[in-house]
């Protein structure tokens, strides 16, 4: 009887244990002071473990996979895509020199009749890119948010990740690819990054989608900040929300910002007598910039502006240094940025290779560049280029079962060849 009473109570201590631990400041710490008495719900293992599923991420795993070693793909949301669905930005830019998984992922969507020129659908992106993982036999976790390392020496050994339906999990791996947009497993894990002063970083934006028929609303922006692809919705990049997105706080309130605007925007298209209906927004708030993860090179305007092809290039672009101003205005015309045209240029391999840590390497918007430099590279096609390099990268280091820095970039440069990834400028344009 007395064990029955005590039974509940034991119970519940060991619960309220449990919970201190998760909401325990040292819980925030560097994970080498990672807290053993955590429950963990789950455990997986992988040679390579990818986190973040969005366009870097997600050819990051698929071309892993193609390597032939055991990939899992960690998202914190419930489908692929990253800023191209989640953050609503669905239309290619940039994409002339890329090729690749980026070209079949435009071959797959065409085939889904999900691409109209270079403006995609985000429902049938998402479809391809878990179709394309899945056939390659990528493991997925969705509604996993990453949210620390174990850390031994200068090696991670695992992801510590939050899954709402059944709590804690840890992901172990020989190898990880960072590829979450804002670098947040690389800064867990101790890497140094830079990230420009507040009032220079890129503004947010909340992406919408309206119902119109006919031509294009007079909108706030116009220069590539609508697109369509079909006779009724008309999708829009026109907020500007100027604020640091790694600060919780001004994030939660950019969000409503975000939402607060996109309804001025449609009420001022009522107010006109337009016959025009908000179908959705988002869902999250689209981040241009924020970490930039500082790896054994750091990619410079300079190197943009010059055209420079680096020996160990992984990828190229020709995408204009693409600045974002904080300042808004209702002038369709209104100088709102720097947009710069730049010649072909390569990405090396360096910038992938965070410091200080061995078996990490970064994809994507993250990598190490400077401000202007990444402006640039940004976009989603070089972005795929970008993870499809990582994952061939990450795929070698753990079949050799070497360090990422060991891997030879001649290596990963002869199987993004076979991928059809383009390393080498057009002939006219190597006369110049
Ligand atoms: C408003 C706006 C307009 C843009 N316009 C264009 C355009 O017209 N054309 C173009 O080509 N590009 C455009 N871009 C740029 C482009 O969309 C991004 O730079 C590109 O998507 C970066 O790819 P990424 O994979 O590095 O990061 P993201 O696309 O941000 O993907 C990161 C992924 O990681 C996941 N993630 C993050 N943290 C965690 C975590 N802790 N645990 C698990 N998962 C996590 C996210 O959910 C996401 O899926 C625009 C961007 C913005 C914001």
């Amino acid at each position: 009887m007395k064990l029955q009473l005590l039974l509940p109570l034991f119970i519940a201590i060991i619960a309220l244990s449990q919970q201190i631990n998760l909401l325990s400041p040292s819980f925030m710490k560097p994970l080498s002071e990672f807290n053993a008495s955590l429950k963990i719900s789950f455990r997986e293992k992988a040679d390579v473990v990818v986190i973040g599923g969005g366009p870097a991420g997600s050819c990051a795993a698929i071309a892993a996979a193609l390597e032939g070693v055991k990939v899992i793909l960690i998202e914190r949301f419930d489908f692929l895509g990253g800023a191209g669905t989640a953050m609503g930005v669905s239309l290619f830019m940039g994409q002339e020199v890329v090729g690749g998984l980026y070209d079949k992922i435009r071959e797959r969507l065409k085939e889904l009749g999900g691409i109209k020129g270079n403006a995609y659908d985000p429902d049938a992106m998402k479809a391809v890119l878990y179709d394309m993982c899945r056939e390659q036999g990528v493991r997925i976790l969705f509604d996993s948010l990453a949210m620390g390392v174990v850390k031994e020496s200068t090696s991670l050994k695992a992801i510590l990740i939050h899954n709402p339906y059944f709590g804690l999990g840890m992901v172990e791996g020989k190898i990880f690819i960072d590829a979450t947009g804002n670098g947040d497993v690389a800064v867990a894990a101790g890497a140094p990054y830079e990230i420009s002063p507040d009032e220079r970083i890129m503004p947010l934006t909340l992406c919408y989608v309206l119902w119109w028929q006919n031509g294009w609303p007079p909108l706030w922006r116009n220069y590539g900040a609508v697109w369509r692809m079909d006779p009724y919705r008309v999708f829009a990049n026109q907020t500007r929300i100027p604020t640091n997105p790694i600060d919780p706080f001004k994030l939660t309130e950019a969000e409503g910002e975000g939402r607060r605007e996109t309804l001025e925007q449609v009420e001022e298209l009522l107010g006109k007598g337009y016959n025009v209906r908000l179908i959705s927004s988002g869902p999250h708030i689209g981040i241009r910039e924020s970490r930039r993860i500082i790896g054994d090179y750091v990619l410079t305007g300079e190197d943009v502006l010059s055209g420079k092809m680096f020996d160990d290039r992984i990828a190229l672009c020709n995408y204009p240094i693409d600045i974002h101003y904080q300042q808004k205005s209702k002038d369709l015309q209104a100088v709102t940025g720097r947009f710069e045209k730049v010649p072909i240029y390569s990405i090396p391999y360096r910038c992938l290779l965070p410091k200080k840590i061995n078996n990490l390497l970064v994809a994507g918007r993250c990598i190490s560049a400077t401000q202007e430099a990444m402006a640039s590279f940004r976009i989603q096609p070089t972005s795929m280029a970008i993870g499809t390099a990582a994952g061939i990268a990450g795929a070698l280091s753990a079949k050799l079962n070497i360090s990422p820095r060991q891997v030879d970039a001649r290596s990963i440069q002869a199987e993004l060849r076979k991928l059809g990834q383009i390393l080498d400028k057009p002939r006219e344009e190597q006369k110049n």
